[in-house]
């Protein structure tokens, strides 16, 4: 049985029963006492491992409660090319990589580009099919946008993929087709993941197992010893088991299975001691704001970014990815199966409508702490907070979009005063709600510093700050990274706080979070971090 003793340095509990305790004791992977020095000492043997903070500070290890490891992987990792406006900051630039790329591939290889940016690449044009086959007669080639909800394929791509003009667009999915119904080359939502698969599939298992191995190694690097597969599918199964068979340093795993039907059956899931578990169901109620997917009250802004880069008509408000009716009876099916619901809204108008539906939901079937969660929340309005506050639904905020997109959001798409309210996590944590943040890894890097900071400054790579009013303080924030996020999944009895017979996950910084400004706080750094009392990642 492994002891181990931590003392010699701020220790940061986040649990109001044990404030600024000298010492924490661990046991077999638990925390067996949070007091003083000579009170852990006794609740251990001799042979205890002693570990001196020398000044350093000890935290819960960090959860982000929704993230993608596994697809990360998928959308991230070699031989997918980096394009992102951070590598390539223009439209020209990037077609520059593509040819690159294309005059060094096999006859037949699929190819695939992820971080195309209609906010971000400023000279961006649609990428025509016709435009794609010029580049690449006779590859497969896909170039899929930075925000993941959309891809735009080559006649080769469409062909390897089973697209044509008889392909009946599936419920949830848009394939945008000429006057002919001839596909243009430009899908989204649903059907880009499933087609993302034959990418995928065509490369192999090795590459993705590989790919995996880096990607959880960034979460544990980031002191992320808890994550979401947000978009779990059955078939990822076999990945997370294998890392758990080698001994891998992958943060705990909560999967939320995605549905695009009411007749999936839901997997039982339960690996380890709380290594990976079933949390939930994940259901698409709209997309992205960055392809003009959501249901909004109030339209979009009218510009060159919205009217040309992103294809939209004047007055454009979004809808639905579903057909209402068959939205509903998805989310009813399976919150009636007594499953936590994880439901992606981003419009006002969407999460009028999910909202709704909750309170119908809960007369037909009474639930006391469904933890029914609306995740991203960028454009939701104070009234709306209040009563999902009521009807105990709670949010999980991605608030990375304010730090990599903070500008074309304010200018281009919604105005100063949407800005100011962007991502409310602010009000929502005035109104009472327990919030959780997000870096939705594949779409932003995995690291909680940058959630908190970017929840306390609100501030966009240009400098501006979005929304003084919803800054959160540093414990609000650490809080929506740990024990907040802990209840979001459901484990708070177990995970995101120092307390005794929790497992001992921790992280250890440099500096102190509590004493940082708010605008040093991502710039920490991470020294360890444990998970079930073993050091699994030390940055010496
Ligand atoms: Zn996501």
């Amino acid at each position: 049985m492994t002891e181990i003793l931590f003392y010699g340095g701020p220790i940061i509990t986040v649990d109001s029963t044990h404030i600024d305790p000298e010492a924490v004791a661990v046991a077999d992977g638990k925390i067996v006492c949070v007091g003083s020095r000579l009170d852990a000492e006794k609740s251990l043997s001799s042979k205890a491992h002693c570990i001196d903070l020398e000044g350093k500070s000890l935290l819960p290890g960090f959860i982000d409660a929704h993230s993608h490891p596994l697809w990360a992987a998928k959308t991230r990792g070699a031989p997918v090319v980096d394009v992102r406006a951070e590598t390539v900051p223009t439209y020209a630039a990037l077609m520059g990589k593509i040819k690159r790329r294309v005059a060094v591939a096999e006859p037949g290889e699929y190819l695939l580009f992820f971080g195309l940016d209609a906010q971000l690449h400023p000279d961006m044009e649609s990428p025509s099919r016709e435009t794609l086959d010029e580049i690449a007669p006779n590859n497969p080639i896909g170039i899929q946008t930075s925000n993941c909800h959309a891809l735009y394929l080559n006649s080769a791509g469409l062909q390897a993929c089973g697209i044509d003009e008889n392909f009946e667009t599936p419920t949830g999915s848009i394939i945008e087709r000429d006057e002919n119904k001839r596909p243009t080359g430009k899908i989204a939502e649903a059907i880009t993941w499933s087609t993302l698969e034959y990418f995928y599939e065509a490369w192999g298992d090795i590459r993705l197992s590989e790919g995996f191995a880096t990607t959880v190694q960034e979460f544990v690097e980031n002191g992320i010893t808890t994550t979401t597969e947000h978009l779990y599918m059955p078939f990822y199964k076999v990945y997370f088991q294998n890392a758990l068979k080698h001994g891998w340093a992958m943060p705990r795993i909560a999967a939320y299975q995605q549905a695009t039907t009411s007749d999936m059956a839901v997997e039982s899931l339960s690996e380890g001691d709380d290594r990976l578990w079933m949390a939930g169901v994940k259901i698409h109620a709209d997309g992205s704001p960055f392809i003009g997917n959501i249901w909004l009250t109030q339209p979009y802004l009218e510009n060159e970014i919205t009217l040309h880069r992103m294809d939209l008509k004047p007055g454009h408000t979004g809808s639905l990815n579903y057909p209402q009716d068959y939205f509903e009876e998805m989310v009813r099916t399976y919150f009636s199966q007594g499953w936590q619901m994880t439901v992606h809204t981003q419009g006002d108008r969407t999460i009028d409508m999910v909202l709704d539906l909750v309170e119908v939901l809960l007369k037909e079937t009474p639930r006391p702490d469904h933890r029914f969660r609306l995740e991203h929340c960028a454009l939701m309005r104070e009234d709306q907070i209040e009563r999902a506050k009521e009807l105990g639904v709670i949010c999980s905020f991605f608030i990375n979009h304010i730090t990599h997109w903070g500008g074309p959001i304010e200018d281009a798409l919604f105005g100063p005063e949407r800005a100011a309210h962007y991502m409310p996590a602010g009000t929502a944590v005035k109104k009472g709600m327990r919030i959780s943040l997000h870096a939705d890894t594949p779409m932003t890097d995995p690291s909680a510093l940058e959630l908190m900071k970017a929840s306390m400054t609100r501030t966009a790579k240009d400098g501006r700050c979005l929304g003084q009013d919803e800054c959160l303080d540093v414990m609000t924030a650490l809080k929506s990274v740990t024990i907040d996020a802990a209840f979001q999944i459901g484990m708070e009895d177990k995970l995101g706080s120092i307390s005794v017979e929790k497992h001992a996950d921790f992280v250890i910084l440099e500096s102190n979070p509590l004493e940082t400004d708010a605008a040093n706080i991502a710039d920490i750094k991470v020294v360890s971090t444990y998970l079930a009392g073993e050091r699994i990642w030390h940055n010496d």
